[in-house]
């Protein structure tokens, strides 16, 4: 029997890392797991791969001499984090994957922007600045209202609306600390200020086959997301927009797509929509975040994570469809900094009709952080039901139910 044997590229703090375990079981598939551990603990831990993910000559080259005892058909980064790493290996190993070059735009926003813009998806007027230099004389370049943004975080974090000088100067300066404390050099590190665009915003889970999107799902995030800070909360499918608009959309994610040389594999793109149409927020190399996937199911029962590790072994999936119905997912936002002491109202939430699950992720009597500086939800409610705004009025009211008691104080205990 032929060994299908696929590569996972993570951090040990994924979410995503469930989903794509299992579904590779039900596939049959033999994994590897090559985890991003500190250098101090890689020398012991034996997992089959320890690699240190800022190494990347050294963490391809323990992929290759792995793989001559033991090739891949693929490999997968399941988060952002190895993503770049994963197209490297994946060139040395001649594997099917994005270019290295495409997942470094998919990764930096400044490369995606400059990208995106010259290929022709609309996208917001952008400016480079950096962090050594003077936010007074950057605000004189910008219009308002304007959002703050690094290069290379994610889930918002960092990205701060302004729409005053002096609200551009304090913003700078939030994001400048948030940077340094995550270790960027003060000298070295760039920045964007973009045009805000109003509007209503969307998230679209795609798949690409040798360039050619493929529409998953579109959903709607019907919570406004004006600023100061973007906390995603509720996502919901199908879309309520027109069919004429989300085909607007997907011709918007197919452009970007090709405009930063994304050709294979998950995608996940977010756009905003107004009267001018769509125009791309960004578009990443992989799929939704979190747990948010668990609401999905494709061809009778399927899910996403199985379906993206059928294409990565090469199965045609064109005629693959979502699972009727509607769903959705709130990623529950954190309130307010301070350490969580308990959680309420589970199982009033869980008893909503249409409410299929509620997962508290962040654990008790630790330190909660919210945006812009937090890297972290509550957690998850996922819901199906008939139709989007059953599903929508379920999440809310699930969310209603539950109360996070979060105390300000300080801990007695370092964080570690
Ligand atoms: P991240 O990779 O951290 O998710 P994004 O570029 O997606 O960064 O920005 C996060 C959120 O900030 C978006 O989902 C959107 O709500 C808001 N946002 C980002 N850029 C703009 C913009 N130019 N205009 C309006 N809103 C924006
Ligand atoms: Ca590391
Ligand atoms: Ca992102
Ligand atoms: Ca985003
Ligand atoms: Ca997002």
């Amino acid at each position: 029997v032929e060994c299908k044997r696929i590569l996972f590229l993570m951090t040990p703090a994924t979410y995503r890392s469930g989903a794509f375990l299992n579904a590779a079981q039900r596939l049959g598939l033999e994994v590897v797991v090559g985890i991003d551990l500190p250098e101090t603990l890689s020398d012991y831990w034996h997992v089959p791969l320890g690699l240190d993910f800022s190494q990347v000559e050294a963490s391809i080259q323990t992929i290759i001499d792995f793989a001559q005892t033991h090739p891949f058909m693929a490999i997968l980064s399941l988060d952002d984090s190895a993503s770049e790493l994963a197209a490297r290996a994946s060139v040395a190993l001649g594997l099917a994957h994005n270019s290295p070059h495409a997942s470094e735009a998919a990764r930096d926003k400044l490369l995606m922007r400059r990208l995106m813009s010259a290929g022709g998806a609309p996208c917001p007027i952008f400016r480079e600045f950096w962090l050594h230099a003077d936010p007074v004389e950057m605000a004189r370049q910008v219009s308002f209202p304007c959002v703050l943004k690094p290069r290379r975080l994610s889930g918002s974090r960092g990205v701060i609306r302004a729409d005053t000088v002096p609200e551009f100067v304090s913003a700078f300066h939030r994001l400048k600390r948030l940077l340094i404390n995550e270790g960027y050099s003060e000298n070295e590190t760039s920045f964007l200020v973009e045009d805000f665009i109003p509007g209503f915003e969307v998230a679209l889970e795609g798949l690409l086959t040798h360039g050619e999107l493929k529409v998953l799902t579109l959903f709607d995030k019907p919570d406004p997301l004006d600023g100061p800070f973007f906390e995603e909360t509720i996502y919901v499918t199908p879309s309520r927009l027109s069919g004429e608009m989300q085909q607007a959309i997907a011709q918007c994610v197919a452009t970007a797509a090709r405009s930063l040389g994304l050709r294979e594999g998950p995608v996940h793109a977010e756009l905003r929509v107004n009267d001018q149409g769509p125009w791309m927020l960004e578009i990443a190399g992989r799929s939704i975040g979190g747990l948010c996937s668990t609401v999905l199911e494709f061809g009778s029962g399927i899910c996403l994570e199985e379906l993206i590790l059928r294409h990565a072994l090469g199965e045609d999936l064109a005629s693959v469809e979502r699972d009727g119905g509607a769903a959705g997912v709130m990623m529950i936002p954190i309130p307010k900094a301070g350490i969580l002491r308990s959680v309420h109202g589970i199982e009033e939430a869980q008893a909503v009709p249409f409410i299929t699950g509620i997962e508290i992720t962040a654990r008790l009597h630790n330190q909660l952080v919210p945006l812009p500086e937090g890297a972290s939800y509550l957690g998850f409610i996922f819901a199906r039901g008939e139709t989007p705004e059953a599903v929508e009025e379920a999440i809310r009211q699930a969310h209603q139910h539950l109360h996070f008691e979060i105390r300000r104080e300080i801990p007695l205990l370092n964080r570690s």
